[in-house]
């Protein structure tokens, strides 16, 4: 059990906050900042920042109405960083997550706390609000408000939270989809939000240059290891460029190696502009997230992924599928 009376407490009694999320953020990570900032601004906090190391996806703009978030820029906001009263790390636990900001978030000598529902927990803040039970951040804090009724459940903090609870759980697909989380999208969607409008916004309104990228992804489709267990597909600087698409428009495109028959583990690898990062998900008990972690990455066990700054993608692909066939063996 969470401890949300003391988090009601840390929310209440300081005036400053800063809210930040891991690199890359997913409709879990914004929604949750938006929700946050939300519940801070109706307990009549004046100074809330949404400071986050990367940009918004394009996707994902509508949730931050205001234009409140902004990117972290270490000249503007290490001092920042060392006066707000609170700094509260949403939707990761693992302080590499942070990239840029990273050092400053640590060097911060203020109250830090994480709200997140990651496996793995690192130590590095003064208080962790984890728990794996819940399938998203988003639902971390619907279930905090409704414990505490420490604001009310308004359409401003419901539209944020069925986004995040919307995409964390593969829209309401997912292990974690249980009866209660569809009791929470009905009691959100009673306040007003619109499953059409939000599930629209983010996924059906892509670039052109995405589903041209999707298109370039899988044309490189492979089966790999004993019985095919394993799909795999792989995204170059060339496919982005020649596709005129975002790193971030990858999002989804994983999913596609799982929904083959017989596949167990499903992984992309995409290059990046600085080295490249994996996105692995599985079904069952097949944990990517040990997979990843032998890598330096980590996640859940359905999806997780690893991000290598300082290495080429092809001396790691071929280690990565082993390593893959090695836990598939195992599961
Ligand atoms: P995605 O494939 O969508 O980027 O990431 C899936 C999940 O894997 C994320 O929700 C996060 O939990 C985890 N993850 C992704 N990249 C990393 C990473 O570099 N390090 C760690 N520890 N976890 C990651
Ligand atoms: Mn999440």
């Amino acid at each position: 059990m969470l401890d949300f009376q003391k988090l009601k407490n840390i929310l209440t009694g300081n005036n400053s906050f800063l809210l930040t999320t891991h690199v890359n953020p997913d409709a879990d990570a914004i929604g949750s900042e938006i929700a946050l900032y939300e519940i801070l601004k109706s307990l009549g906090k004046n100074e809330v920042y949404i400071v986050n190391t990367s940009s918004t996806p394009y996707n994902l703009l509508f949730l931050d109405k205001e234009k409140v978030i902004e990117q972290y820029d270490v000249s503007k906001h290490s001092v920042l960083t060392k006066s707000v009263d609170v700094l509260i790390g949403l939707d990761f636990n693992r302080s590499d997550r942070l990239v840029s900001m990273r050092e400053d978030f640590l060097s911060s000598g203020k109250l830090k706390i994480i709200i997140d529902h990651h496996q793995d927990t690192e130590d590095f803040v003064n208080h962790n609000f984890v728990d794996t039970e819940y399938c998203a951040t988003g639902h971390i804090i619907y279930d905090f408000i409704k414990k505490t009724s420490i604001v009310d459940l308004t359409y401003q903090v419901a539209y944020p939270l069925y986004a995040a609870i919307m995409t964390d759980t593969g829209s309401f697909r997912f292990e974690r989809t249980t009866p209660e989380v569809h009791f929470i999208a009905a009691d959100l969607i009673s306040r007003g939000v619109n499953p059409t409008e939000v599930y629209d916004k983010i996924y059906d309104r892509s670039k052109f240059g995405k589903i041209k990228l999707l298109g370039k992804a899988l044309e490189t489709l492979k089966l790999y290891g004993k019985e095919n267990q394993i799909g795999y597909m792989v995204i170059t600087r060339a496919d982005f460029k020649s596709a005129d698409a975002y790193e971030n428009d990858t999002d989804t495109f994983v999913n596609f190696t799982l929904s083959i028959e017989g596949v167990k583990a499903g992984i992309l690898f995409i290059e990046l502009q600085e080295g490249f990062k994996v996105s692995l998900r599985s079904k069952g008990n097949f944990p990517v997230n040990k997979l990843a972690a032998e890598f330096g990455g980590g996640g859940h066990t359905n999806a997780s992924g690893i991000r290598i700054r300082n290495g080429k993608m092809g001396d790691y692909i071929s280690k990565i599928l082993n390593k893959a066939e090695e836990y598939s063996e195992r599961n």
